[in-house]
């Protein structure tokens, strides 16, 4: 599997609890690269078309006033199998059903307040890093 980016969010849940660093550093630990991060508060269109794919579920409205209501971090992760092996590092949706030593299982407050975002697929995550990143702000 060759080197690849995704693209995490550490959500206001966590940015509000100072947990920034920590989260930074499991992915650091396990072997993931920050190449790109900044401190951003989202707007409500941008989290409304960042989420679009959910907006036919019960809870999408309520998702979108979360990511809303505080600052985030977005970031692009780099290294090997890097989609997979972020997803395998955040843990399941659900931080109850989430392994030992995620991050969700580890930080989440719950299934909506779960701390961090990450693309599910190589396609969403070259499509969410240009959702807020520009090539020159992306550095390897
Ligand atoms: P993931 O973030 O693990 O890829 P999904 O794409 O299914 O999960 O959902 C996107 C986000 O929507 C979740 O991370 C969580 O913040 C929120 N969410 C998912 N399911 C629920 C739910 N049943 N109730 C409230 N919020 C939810
Ligand atoms: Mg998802």
């Amino acid at each position: 599997m060759a080197v690849q980016r995704t693209f995490s969010i550490i959500k206001p849940d966590a940015t509000a609890r100072n947990l920034t660093g920590k989260i930074t550093s499991k992915f650091e630990e396990q072997g993931l690269r920050i190449v790109a991060s900044k401190r951003i508060r989202m707007s409500r269109l941008q989290a409304r078309e960042f989420y679009g794919v959910h907006k036919e579920r019960p809870f999408y409205d309520e998702l979108v006033e979360y990511m809303v209501s505080g600052p985030v971090v977005v970031q692009v992760l780099e290294g090997e199998n890097a989609v997979a092996r972020n997803r395998e590092i955040m843990g399941a949706t659900d931080p109850s059903k989430a392994a030992a030593g995620t991050i969700r299982k580890e930080f989440a407050e719950n299934i909506e307040r779960n701390s961090v975002h990450g693309s599910d697929s190589p396609e969403n995550a070259a499509n969410e890093i240009r959702f807020f990143f520009s090539d020159t702000e992306i550095v390897g």
